[in-house]
């Protein structure tokens, strides 16, 4: 699982400064060099955030007093697009009175440094700056993560589902959606206690994880429910490999009840390319699959394919 494909843990933070004035972007770059820094340059305000929107920079230090659109204005367009607002801004000023350090603040930046500024005070600011948005994103990701099973929990499911459904029908790519219930999953609790019931919702995890390719999505749906978001996977891909997991739970020996097998019933829709269902109606067909798997005995997959796109057919038509 990968839990953030845009950034690895061990790659240098991106710093974007954005300033008029190339002295101080060859002094910061000569300074900041040693930071283990990856640091880009900006010399307007529209520069300055169209590279924000495509570095996603972990800073960005932004000088107030430019040309054309100013620090303010860049302030307030990176907090009004989503894939910027949570950039944090430490503005880096000539301007030194009260008022303009309330506006900045006032509209989202986490600092204010007064030009000409004190390198290693400017540092400290910087690595701080960082500091806090490693732990912001670190608690952000945690709240996607599902604490028992360690996959994606059903709150991420609901925002990445909606995105991967437009991008397949924007694009005409193939995606599958299984959605996976263990079987008679009450009676384990029941019988061997909770602790088993745990246990076997985490072993399911991890057969999950290793069945899955890099850019395959799995979660927690709730309870004993998963749900695996298989994109470019036409839905007779996705049945051979909702066939490996069932099988997979099937054959697992579990230490808290070596005698008593878990088995798991799965509902698979999907669509080899164009494709204008509602993420809703896509879910809808897998449960639908999921009810009819367990009504005819439980351990085994229904599939279906989605109808192609309406809109598909009747451009073509006309
Ligand atoms: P079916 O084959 O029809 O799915 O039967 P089932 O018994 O699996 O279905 P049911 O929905 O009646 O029971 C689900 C059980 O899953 C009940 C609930 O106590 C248990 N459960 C839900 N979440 C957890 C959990 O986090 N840990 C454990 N141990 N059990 C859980
Ligand atoms: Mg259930
Ligand atoms: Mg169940």
């Amino acid at each position: 699982m990968t839990l953030d494909a845009s950034k690895s843990a061990d790659a240098k933070p991106i710093v974007l400064i954005v300033d008029d004035s190339p002295d101080v972007h060859r002094l910061l770059k000569a300074r900041l060099r040693v930071e283990d820094l990856d640091v880009h340059s900006a010399e307007d305000g529209a520069a300055g955030v169209a590279l924000a929107k495509s570095l996603h920079p972990s800073l960005i230090l932004l000088d107030l007093d430019m040309p054309v659109m100013d620090g303010y204005e860049v302030l307030r367009t990176l907090k009004d697009d989503q894939s910027t607002m949570n950039i944090p801004v430490i503005i880096l000023s000539g301007l030194q009175n009260a008022q303009d350090k309330v506006t900045a603040f006032d509209l989202g930046a986490v600092d204010y440094v007064t030009k000409p500024f004190d390198i290693a005070e400017l540092k400290v600011r910087v690595r701080s700056a960082l500091r806090m948005q490693q732990l912001i994103q670190m608690l952000s990701q945690r709240a996607q993560i599902d604490g028992l099973s360690g996959l994606w929990n059903r709150r991420y499911f609901d925002t990445r589902w909606t995105e991967e459904v437009s991008r397949s029908s924007r694009h005409a790519r193939a995606l599958s959606v299984a959605i996976m219930d263990l079987d008679h999953f009450k009676s384990i609790n029941d019988t061997y206690g909770h602790p088993a019931g745990d246990a076997a919702i985490q072993g399911t995890a991890r057969i999950l994880q290793d069945a899955v390719r890099q850019s395959d999505v799995a979660c927690r749906y709730g309870g004993e429910e998963f749900v695996l978001i298989l994109t470019d996977t036409a839905p007779k891909d996705a049945l051979v490999l909702c066939e490996r997991i069932r099988a997979a739970v099937e054959a697992t020996a579990w230490p808290m009840h070596p005698d008593r097998k878990v088995t798991i019933s799965i509902g698979v829709a999907g669509s080899a390319g164009a494709c204008d269902a509602t993420p809703d109606a896509w879910l809808h067909a897998a449960d639908q699959n999921l009810y009819a798997a367990k009504k005819s005995g439980r351990n085994r997959i229904v599939s279906s394919e989605l109808p192609t796109s309406t809109t598909g057919k009747l451009r073509a038509a006309g």
